[in-house]
């Protein structure tokens, strides 16, 4: 979280805008938070480019579920190609078959998920009602840096991306989605909100039995308040996107997104003690998976880390080693003090 938006939101808790209220005590259809709501909106299509014909949804249940909600609403029952490239697209695969036939159009288990397949390759189906790519998996460490045109491909299906740790870091070309999904908590806010962008003509095809809270026409026509939307965390993900303006919008988080991770992953590159597996072209700019060659050292390097104020950098268990997250609200200084305690480490063990 941006440390301005932290103290913002606490200013302004147990009384927001002279209201006499906190943002949690408000009803969600009140005056107040209408206009918390709509700020936020606004500000979040105007931030990502949203097109006029796809309705911005704030849902609960976070990207898991979305798992579910995805296939319930647009597979019809047919056929889905999906795209493994790592964790997060093995699991959604794997909860789509509760609703319809699944086909790995290509995957990149034999390399241990170090690559991404290329669109070329993919084996994707005639007539299937989406495909569905995780666009940075955030586990292993590997982003697809373009998206991929599907019709060029030879497919008429819209393509569904879980941009879960990739949103607002970059911008997205909506010409090649459908839909796309996000648990806000990487990058846009607190967890309890989930973000779907979704292209109008993909509403109202959902399987009988879809819960209506997570059926996304009703939940467009409600304007995200079927039922009571998660109002204090879009409050937050608001403070955010306000924040997000005043650093100059996605093209600059963009330019500074690659520059924190041109700097960790050169200093990963040019030492002997750390080493990052995947492939150059698809190296995550958000999660930057790295082992230390000499395994023994993991935690000493982990508790002086901790020391230097470094925390949270031990590896995800399935993948082993260490990670840094560095998303948008860490600054540059941030990976700056990473990579000198990667130096400092490194020379007290040679
Ligand atoms: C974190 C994450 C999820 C899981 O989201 P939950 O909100 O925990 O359900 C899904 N996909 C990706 C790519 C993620 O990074």
């Amino acid at each position: 979280m941006p440390q301005e938006v932290l103290t913002e939101a606490a200013s302004e808790m147990l009384d927001w805008h002279g209201s006499g209220m906190s943002v949690m005590e408000m009803s969600h259809r009140g005056k107040e938070f209408i206009s918390i709501y709509e700020q936020a909106e606004a500000d979040l299509r105007e931030l990502l480019a949203v097109p006029g014909n796809f309705k911005i949804l704030f849902m609960q249940g976070g990207g898991l579920a979305e798992n579910a909600i995805v296939p319930l609403n647009l597979s019809r029952g047919g056929v889905a190609d999906f795209v493994v490239t790592g964790s997060w697209s093995q699991k959604s695969q794997q909860e789509a078959r509760k609703y319809c036939t699944v086909n790995i159009a290509a995957s990149s288990e034999t390399d241990g998920h170090t690559t991404l397949p290329d669109p070329t390759t993919w084996q994707l189906s005639q007539g299937a009602s989406y495909v569905h790519v995780c666009t940075n998996e955030t586990i292993n460490g590997v982003e697809y840096h373009a998206l991929p045109d599907l019709k060029a491909l030879g497919s008429d299906a819209p393509l569904v991306i879980d941009f879960s740790s990739q949103v607002a870091s970059r911008p997205v070309d909506w010409s090649r989605v459908g839909l796309a999904f996000g648990g806000a908590q990487k990058n846009l806010g607190p967890a309890g909100l989930t973000l779907v962008v979704v292209r109008e003509d993909l509403l109202g095809h959902a399987l009988p039995v879809c819960p209506s809270a997570f059926n996304y026409k009703t939940v467009a026509d409600n304007q995200s308040m079927y039922n009571t939307p998660p109002t204090y965390a879009i409050y937050i993900a608001g403070l955010v996107f306000q924040w997000l303006k005043r650093q100059g919008g996605i093209a600059a988080m963009e330019a500074r997104n690659k520059a924190k991770a041109a700097l960790l992953y050169d200093a990963i590159d040019n030492s002997q003690l750390y080493l990052n597996k995947v492939a150059g072209n698809c190296r995550s700019r958000m999660n930057v998976p790295f082992f230390l060659h000499d395994e023994s050292l993991n935690e000493a390097f982990l508790a002086g880390a901790r020391a230097h104020g470094l925390l949270q950098l031990k590896g995800h268990k399935s993948v082993g080693g260490m990670r840094a997250s560095i998303y948008n609200a860490l600054p540059l200084e941030g990976v700056q003090a990473l990579v000198d305690y990667l130096h400092e480490f490194e020379k007290t063990r040679s």
